[in-house]
């Protein structure tokens, strides 16, 4: 069901995101799903106008604790098409950060950060879960480990998420020919 060409590894690292900056924008923003400059904020923005699955996902996200910062940025290897983690642990206020893999086709980003918002929205449904131990105990549940596809070791992926990124692909491929 899983093939490492498409598929969004997850990284069970304490990311770090230049949050202040991100902090700088909390106040232009009511959404939970914030980008950590202009590129990426145009990314969320373009997601929830052309995908309904992603604008569904940014509206769950919205009513959940959870705040997402996003950042497009260019990672060593080209297997990485995304990941998330937690920016720290911090029980009393979640925050994760998403990184989607740029510059790459347009489509393909917007499908992995429709991708990578679905772990985030499951991430959202565990309220107990708060920094990078209990997140791997999650996955470990829920996901299936890549390692095995020729992933990453602690890397781990859900079926809900792998069909995400397929579904919001279809819905941008079917905008794009309406227009
Ligand atoms: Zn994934």
């Amino acid at each position: 069901m899983i093939s490492s060409r498409v598929c969004t590894f997850f990284i069970l690292l304490t990311l770090s995101t230049p949050i202040a900056v991100a902090h700088a924008q909390d106040a232009a923003t009511a959404s939970h799903v914030r980008g950590t400059d202009e590129a990426s904020t145009m990314l969320i923005r373009d997601l929830a106008a052309r995908s309904a699955t992603g604008r569904d996902l940014v509206d769950q996200l919205d009513r959940s604790d959870l705040v997402v910062y996003v950042r497009r940025r260019l990672f060593a290897t080209a297997m990485l098409t995304g990941r998330i983690g937690f920016v720290r642990g911090d029980c009393r206020r979640r925050y994760v950060a998403v990184e989607i893999a740029a510059p790459r086709n347009y489509v393909e980003e917007l499908a992995s950060l429709g991708h990578e918002l679905q772990h985030a929205v499951e991430i959202a449904g565990e309220p107990d879960v708060c920094d990078a131990s209990a997140l791997a105990e999650l996955y470990t549940r829920i996901g299936d480990p890549v390692e095995r596809w020729g992933g990453m070791a602690d890397s781990f992926e859900t079926r809900t998420a792998f069909e995400t990124g397929i579904r919001v692909r279809r819905e941008l491929l079917q905008t794009a020919a309406e227009n």
